[in-house]
């Protein structure tokens, strides 16, 4: 049925991935909901281009993918795993300096032995470095959201890395395990995903990002990242809901509802829904 209002329950500026996943979870859920874009396709950073015949992707990899895992759920919830076809790879990242080139591999073990034998003398904190970012993702995965009362109290104990390193840079824990500066540098370059160097970045965001590869896998979408947009795109307007590509917003306008003016909006949602 055609809309004859301009009023929305959700309105979303940017159809990048954020504003395309929460406009399609949003739309499944009996909301009506618009997406405003500025650029005349969606998708954002995850986005092809085409400059002459070459077609070049922005994202290279997505983490965690695997059957069960929070993404995958995410996927096939909104439907989009019937749209694309996910490739597993066996590599994150290949590293390429002037003197050394290393290939992160997602199996854990296998990049350890990359990183072994390329330094010897740091076996043991490579070692050491690992456990440490596995029992953090450990953690991470079941850290509380609301901690109560008796949990927050038990933090330390079921936390203990979460708690040590919650305010160390990555060069920190880096430092903390390594002498040698080549293997710290390799180590670190997945910061340029995160925006903060080394010195600057969150230990704790880093190893988190690597972890979703190691933990979960790394895919790539046949066909290109664009297929993704399109495909997230696709659902959401198949919810019902509005997407407006070419549309930059200029200024939000923010009105005081009230309680009134939220309990009628309640009414007038679960009227329509009725
Ligand atoms: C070079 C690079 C490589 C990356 N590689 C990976 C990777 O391999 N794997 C991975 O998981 N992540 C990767 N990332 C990170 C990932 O791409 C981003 O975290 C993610 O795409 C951000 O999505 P978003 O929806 O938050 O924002 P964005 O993608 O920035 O989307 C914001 C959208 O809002 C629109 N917009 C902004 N202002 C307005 C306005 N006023 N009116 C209307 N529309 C507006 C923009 O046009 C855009 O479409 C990479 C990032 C970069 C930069």
């Amino acid at each position: 049925m055609k809309k004859t209002s301009n009023k929305y329950d959700a309105l979303i500026i940017g159809s990048g991935i954020g504003g395309l996943i929460c406009g399609a979870l949003l739309a499944k859920h009996g909301l009506d909901t618009l997406i405003l874009e500025q650029h005349f396709k969606p998708g954002g950073y995850v986005q092809s281009y085409k400059r002459d015949k070459f077609t070049f992707d922005v994202v290279h990899a997505i983490g965690g993918l695997k059957k069960g895992s929070q993404l995958e759920r995410i996927f096939s919830y909104i439907g989009v795993d019937k749209k694309v076809e996910f490739i597993e790879i066996d590599k994150t990242f290949k590293f390429i300096y002037p003197d050394i080139t290393i290939d992160c591999y997602t199996d854990i073990n296998r990049y350890k032995q990359e990183l072994i034998n390329n330094f010897p003398e740091e076996k043991e904190g490579i070692h050491k470095y690992f456990k440490t970012m596995q029992s953090i993702w450990k953690e991470m995965q079941s850290s509380y959201y609301r901690p109560t009362l008796s949990q927050f109290l038990t933090y330390l104990i079921r936390f203990p890395n979460l708690v040590r390193y919650y305010h160390s840079t990555h060069q920190e824990i880096l430092d903390r395990f390594f002498k040698d500066t080549r293997l710290k540098e390799i180590l670190g370059s997945g910061w340029g995903y995160l925006g903060l160097n080394n010195p600057r970045i969150s230990g704790l965001y880093l190893m988190g990002m690597y972890m979703s590869y190691h933990a979960g896998g790394a895919w790539y979408p046949k066909g290109g990242y664009q297929k993704i947009s399109d495909a997230f795109a696709e659902c959401f307007k198949e919810y019902g809901g509005n997407l407006r590509l070419n549309t930059k917003v200029k200024k939000i306008l923010i009105k005081k509802t009230g309680l009134l003016g939220l309990s009628l909006m309640m009414v007038k949602k679960l009227w329509r829904n009725a």
